[in-house]
């Protein structure tokens, strides 16, 4: 068969000497028609490396399901934490092959063995991600079919998935059916797409930049302030707005804000609030916000890339009453389902102003137009890309709903129980959190509590079991909380309370108290 191409390919050229003739100026200073077959047919043979025999794929197949059911095996016994600096000559490009065992055994060392083991239930620190097994699958179909998820024309299926995943997100979070949506590689892309659209449906441009003005809460994420930056609002007017007990958003105060600026002249133009923050897991007043937001015509904007899952539980389902009324929402499937890292998703009501910087014709796609679905090539920056609905549409699938919930349920369980822990070993406590963010200190009596803390957490951290990170909250030295990852069980947190124990009496020795 590819030979008979070749041939019709080869006639072809024979057609036109001339073109022959350049073709040869530029590849092979010596090509004519007896060699040239010759030459394909010898470099055939060495690009046909690049597709396995079904012998060397299963092969292959079974070294990596080896290795991964060995690190599934024993990654709650390992450490979570195990910092170090990875040999970069190792993981460096050279010339020449390695086979796949020594690939997977510098992979080992130097990538899984370093840093901090984000598959791991110990990691509680900043926002844990997930890594359920049955993503990677969808990922491996992805990557084998290689679906074209960028535009309908080329993949009508795998468009009409990820438009139906989206399309699932909006029922949960009370979007309308019209919206527009994305699957981003993460929260801090789909954060820009809806920052954005809020700029291009309040055309925000030249000199109205520095009159407008955006509300945030100072523990809004950062990638916030980097979207801001990047979609050219730099020299806007941003209010940090006044934070209640809770570290929530002061709904009065920023009424009051809004007017302030009205009367200056300024042009209030949105605000942002979070439906869980990284800080704290805060899960600012969404409804209140939503209602000023109406009343003086702002786009209203709701990051839940940590929190925003957490509405599929019914127990704290309440605190997300008013996400509808946003304009634009994130949510991370990476964090708050599981998923490997690479899946946020962003929705936004207003599909003209999305399209506005995202939707573009060129001549060479001319064949690709098609209004059957919203193309995610219209709705996002990318126009190629990895085809992300199918590690979220398998395991949505095959497990169903439920256990998705019942893990959601578990964590903010977990986060009562390990604070419960803490409070009988002489810890202080964080306000009660709204999700599963939560913060503590040892009360030192002897040395600065700030000192006595840094010290904890530096020892924590070398102890490596279960991973915890800090925060500064009003200046105090904190150490975080963060249970969002499915493989937290109970029996991490007591793995964790007998390591924090140890590493208070270790502490207590550094700086010679006797307790
Ligand atoms: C993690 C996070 C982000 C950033 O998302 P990435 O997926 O890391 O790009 C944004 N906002 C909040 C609240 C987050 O927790």
């Amino acid at each position: 068969m590819i030979f008979i191409i070749f041939n019709e390919l080869i006639k072809l050229l024979c057609i036109s000497e001339h073109l022959l003739k350049s073709i040869k100026y530029l590849w092979y200073p010596d090509l004519n028609m007896e060699n040239l077959i010759d030459k394909i047919v010898a470099l055939e043979k060495v690009s046909k490396e690049l597709e396995p025999s079904i012998e060397v794929r299963n092969s292959y197949n079974e070294e990596v399901q080896n290795f991964t059911n060995n690190f599934i095996a024993t990654t709650e016994e390992k450490k979570s934490y195990y910092g170090g600096t990875p040999d970069s000559e190792k993981l460096g490009v050279k010339p020449g092959k390695k086979d796949l065992k020594e690939l997977l055994s510098i992979y080992t060392s130097e990538v899984v063995e370093k840093g901090i083991n984000p598959a791991s239930g110990g990691h509680l620190g900043y926002i844990p991600g997930g890594g359920i097994y049955t993503s990677a699958l969808g990922d491996m179909l992805a990557s084998v079919t290689n679906e074209y998820a960028g535009m309908y024309f080329g993949s009508p299926g795998a468009v009409t998935m990820e438009n139906e995943l989206l399309n699932w997100m909006k029922e949960v979070f009370g979007f309308p059916k019209e919206s527009v949506g994305n699957l981003t590689s993460g929260g801090s892309i789909a954060n820009l797409i809806a920052l954005t659209a809020a700029r291009d449906k309040h055309q925000i441009k030249n000199e109205k930049i520095t009159k407008s003005v955006i509300y945030l809460s100072p523990q809004i994420h950062h990638c916030i302030h980097k979207a801001i930056r990047i979609i050219g609002l730099e020299d806007i007017q941003v209010r940090l707005l006044e934070l209640d007990d809770l570290s929530r958003i002061d709904a009065g105060k920023l009424a009051l804000s809004i007017e302030k600026d009205k009367t200056k002249g300024l042009n209030p133009f949105m605000v942002i609030a979070s439906a869980g923050t990284t800080d704290t897991g805060a899960v600012d007043p969404l409804k209140q916000i939503g209602e000023i937001a109406q009343t003086n015509d702002l786009w209203y904007h709701v990051d839940g890339a940590y929190g925003g899952f957490f509405i599929l539980s019914e127990s704290v389902k309440h605190l997300f009453s008013g996400i509808e009324m946003a304009d634009s929402l994130v949510i991370d499937p990476h964090k708050g389902l599981f998923l490997p890292y690479g899946l946020g998703a962003v929705l936004v009501k207003d599909k003209e102003a999305v399209f506005h910087s995202h939707h573009y014709t060129a001549n060479y796609m001319q064949d690709a137009t098609t209004n059957a679905q919203i193309n995610p090539a219209d709705v996002s920056p990318e126009l190629t890309k990895h085809y992300r609905g199918l590690r979220l549409w398998v395991p949505l699938h095959l497990h169903g709903l439920e256990p998705f919930v019942a893990c959601l349920d578990e964590k903010l369980l977990l986060t009562t129980y390990f604070r419960s822990q803490l409070l009988e070993v002489g810890f202080e406590l964080g306000p009660e959190p709204d999700l599963t963010v939560s913060y503590f200190w040892y009360p030192s009596r002897e040395i600065d509590e700030n000192k006595y803390n840094e010290k904890l957490m530096e020892i924590i951290h070398k102890d490596g079991r279960v991973f915890l990170s800090s925060t500064k909250i009003d200046g105090k030295f904190v150490i975080r909380m963060a249970i969002l990852s499915f493989r937290t069980k109970k029996a991490t947190i007591d793995k964790a309370m007998v390591m924090i124990e140890k590493c208070v009496i270790q502490t207590n020795e550094y700086f010679n108290i006797d307790k």
